[in-house]
């Protein structure tokens, strides 16, 4: 069932998705779909297919045997079949990017962004995979030789989210295969097509047989599967803290390696003598990029008194200039939120801080309109037990609340058991050092949103999980060091 999701501009094709298990596309065992839907229109676009108990254990087993081929190709080819699969995303992101927006809702720019950001990702992994050096160790015997190697885990189980189809899954995938690791993942069943075009990408490339899979189905039935499966050596996952924990305890029961995406509540802390228009501008792109949903975007802005009300001014009035509309439309700045369950959710966030005396600035849910709208959003003077302020809201509504000393600001910036991103905003170098010294987080960006590149550490620390998927420490997540030492007879 191929259908077709049609804005008054232009009309695109959106496929079926099925499994790619041990070398082919295929539907699953039980014969089992769900459907998938355009969060523009609420419609049902398409149908991705879901495995069986029997078409996983066909996953582990081909990846499995595909580990003990791709750990053998040396990195340099490795990287050369990887620079291939990131030179035909790039080619294919006019087809690629319009099945992110169907399926995911996002604008089609941020869709093509998300496209060649895969590709980058690839790209950098690609040769990072070459430089995975060990060491020779200096021995006690002269006629002994101690060498440590770096190693690939062997299969790795990958689980991403519905925010970025592609981003989220590249990240796991290219640092598998540039590791030398097969993979399996299971990308969110919301957002099946634009994956499967990736991965078709690899396939095209040379990728050899079974080193990538791509599956769905319930998702407590393929995590408990795959985790507990002991031909499946390292866990890989990004969601929310609530699952994290789940798959965490069970990694931890069977002995894998595991790397945790989870939730976060991001601080931006900005001082009075900030380049206010600077700050304003980009923290509204960071926080109204993918209508909010993303673990990074600045959630709780601290701003100091003597420049909030400067800042709310300024900040809800980009934020209203916002047009929002179907991500097709290349008018629309922000598309709808990707599920029914976002809308309720932040609007049941919203009603309990305005309850609690917040006041709205601009924004709510998108009444009367088709599909998951909702409008960038603005409260201020947020009571810190609210709700909104201590659970990740996931969405496009900035909380802005106001500190007098940087003592008060670094507090409220710490609070949260979440430690992911922070931001940060000012002219002055002790502030500067101040917040670099006293935020904790597994990512500071100040005066500038420098996150998220290939080639810089991404993850968090405590409730946000632990692990890093990017940089150099990424991939020494899928390796192990092996140490041999040899002494001559
Ligand atoms: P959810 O917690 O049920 O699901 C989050 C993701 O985890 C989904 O992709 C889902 O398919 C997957 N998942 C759920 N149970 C799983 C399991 N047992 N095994 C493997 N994967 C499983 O909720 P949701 O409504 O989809 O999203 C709600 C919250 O999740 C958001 O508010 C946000 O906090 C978080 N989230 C975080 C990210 C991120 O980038 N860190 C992305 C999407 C959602």
């Amino acid at each position: 069932m191929a259908q077709t999701a049609s804005t008054h501009l232009r009309s695109y094709s959106y496929p079926d998705t099925k499994l790619f298990i041990d070398s082919r596309w295929r539907e699953g065992a039980g014969g089992d779909w769900a459907q998938v839907k355009n969060p523009a229109t609420g419609d049902t676009i398409g149908r991705v297919a879901l495995a069986a108990p029997s078409d996983l254990e066909a996953s582990v087993r081909a990846g499995k045997s595909a580990y003990e081929t791709w750990s053998r190709v040396s990195a340099f080819d490795r990287a050369l079949i990887m620079r291939r699969a990131a030179d035909i995303l790039r080619e294919r992101v006019s087809e690629i990017a319009p099945l992110i927006t169907m399926e995911q809702g996002k604008p089609i720019k941020e869709a093509r962004s998300e496209v060649m950001f895969a590709a980058e990702v690839t790209d950098w992994f690609a040769d990072e995979g070459r430089r995975t050096y060990g060491r020779a160790i200096p021995a006690r015997g002269s006629d002994v030789s101690a060498i440590a190697t770096m190693e690939p885990l062997g299969l790795i189980a990958g689980f991403t989210p519905w925010n970025y189809p592609l981003g989220q899954a590249i990240r796991k995938i290219a640092i598998a295969l540039a590791a030398g690791c097969a993979i399996v993942i299971k990308v969110a069943e919301e957002t099946p097509a634009a994956a499967a075009a990736m991965v078709q990408a690899f396939i095209d490339a040379g990728l050899p047989a079974s080193t990538l899979q791509l599956v769905f189905g319930d998702p407590t039935q393929v995590s408990s599967h795959l985790i507990s499966h002991p031909d499946v050596r390292g866990i890989s996952f990004t969601g929310s803290t609530v699952v994290g924990r789940k798959l965490t305890a069970m990694a931890g029961q069977h002995l894998k390696r595991c790397v945790m995406e989870l939730g976060g509540h991001a601080p931006a802390v900005v001082f009075a003598d900030a380049d206010l228009e600077a700050a304003t501008e980009t923290l509204a792109g960071d926080k109204f990029h993918n209508a909010g949903q993303a673990c990074i975007s600045p959630t709780r802005f601290l701003i100091e008194d003597a420049a909030h009300e400067r800042f709310v001014e300024r900040f809800s009035a980009r934020a209203g200039a916002i047009q929002i509309g179907d991500g097709l439309d290349p008018q629309a700045d922000m598309g709808p939120l990707a599920n029914d369950r976002r809308v309720s959710a932040l609007t049941a966030l919203i009603d309990d801080a305005v309850a609690q005396g917040a006041r709205l600035v601009t924004g709510g849910p998108a009444t009367g309109k088709r599909g998951y709208f909702f409008h960038p959003t603005v409260l201020t003077d947020v009571p810190v037990h609210a709700r909104i302020m201590n659970e990740e809201p996931f969405g496009p509504v900035a909380i802005i609340n106001r500190f007098s000393t940087a003592s008060e600001a670094i507090a409220e910036a710490n609070r949260l058991p979440f430690a992911l991103a922070a931001y940060g905003w000012s002219r002055d170098a002790a502030q500067i050092a101040f917040m670099q010294r006293h935020i904790r987080s597994g990512m500071l960006s100040i005066n500038h949103n420098g996150l998220g590149l290939p080639e810089v550490p991404f993850g968090g620390i405590h409730d946000s999980g632990y692990g890093d998927e990017g940089g150099i420490e990424a991939l020494r997540e899928m390796m192990f060091s092996r140490f041999v030492s040899v002494r001559s007879q």
